[in-house]
């Protein structure tokens, strides 16, 4: 099937991009990479009259590190965030996620913006930009704000965004030097999205402890209790009972097959971060 028709429009700039969006009342849609957006317009899932291209704006496409923070714009890649190498020397956890989202294809054209205002709960970026406590900048017609990821996405597709506003940026913190990180998931094929992922970030500098699962029904869960225990007393808080006991309680709704892959890959991102 082919998409309905729609006009298109490419935007330089945020303002005249949400000027766009805002006229055409409700009928139209930003496009980043199209990654997830093009599968829905040739479905019919979703038919806007415009299509308002984000994907050039340059206020959107840079990586810039400033006073302690990473400000990646929302249109930046998951493949140019693969390959910042330096300029994420500071929190190398950004580009070992991108890495490791679908394959090179999908990572060239799909965008950080993109997925977290997609908001697939098996996606990368809202499980790992909620383990980073990053900050999400949306701007519309009322202005910008400031949402913590942690509270941006709401359920499985579906965030905090209002209907008018766009996604401009997300603010990572930098790690300190003793900081640990690990990422885990677990996909039936290499490439496709996860039926379990978990990561972890300890940063006792900055009093971080965070452990998140994600690829659940909605969006990513936190084991607050764990990574409290993980960071108080290390590695003998990580137990098969201790997991088992975080995830059932995070996450009831979960079968038993459904707990035991989620146990997995949290044991194993924990792991890796102890190890780091
Ligand atoms: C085969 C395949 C495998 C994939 N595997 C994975 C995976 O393993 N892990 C993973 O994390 N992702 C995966 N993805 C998703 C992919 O990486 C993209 O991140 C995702 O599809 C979003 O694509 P996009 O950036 O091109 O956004 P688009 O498809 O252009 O847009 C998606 C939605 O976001 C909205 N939007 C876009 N930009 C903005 C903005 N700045 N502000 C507000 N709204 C905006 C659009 O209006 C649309 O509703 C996969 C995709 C495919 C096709």
């Amino acid at each position: 099937m082919k998409s309905a028709k729609f006009d298109y429009t490419r935007p330089h700039d945020v303002r005249a991009a949400i000027h766009a969006l805002a006229d055409a009342l409700g009928e139209a849609k930003f496009l980043a990479g199209g990654q997830s957006l093009g599968p829905m317009l040739n479905l019919r899932l979703t038919r806007p009259k415009l299509l308002v291209d984000v994907s050039r704006i340059e206020a959107l496409r840079s990586i810039d590190v400033v006073n302690g923070s990473i400000r990646i714009g929302a249109a930046v890649t998951h493949a140019e965030i693969e390959d910042a190498g330096a300029s994420l020397a500071r929190n190398a956890m950004l580009p070992a996620v991108a890495r490791e989202i679908a394959y090179r294809t999908i990572r060239n054209r799909g965008t950080i913006g993109g997925s977290l205002a997609h908001a697939d709960p098996a996606a990368d970026w809202p499980l790992a930009l909620a383990a980073l406590d990053a900050v999400i900048i949306v701007n519309g017609p009322a202005g910008q704000r400031s949402i913590p990821s942690a509270r941006f996405m709401l359920a499985a597709f579906t965030t905090q965004l209002a209907d008018d506003e766009m996604i401009e940026a997300i603010i990572v913190p930098e790690l300190s030097p003793s900081a640990r990180w690990g990422t885990y998931k677990f996909c039936k094929r290499t490439g496709e999205f996860p039926d379990a992922a978990a990561m972890a970030v300890f940063d006792p500098a900055r009093r971080i402890a965070r452990v998140y699962v994600g690829a659940l029904s909605g969006a990513p869960v936190p084991l607050d209790a764990l990574a409290r225990g993980i960071a108080q007393q290390g590695a003998v808080a990580l137990t098969a009972t201790a997991v088992d006991r975080a995830i059932a309680m995070a996450v009831p709704e979960l079968d038993a097959v459904g707990r035991k892959m989620h146990a997995a890959t949290t044991m194993r991102a924990v792991q890796q971060a102890l190890a780091s």
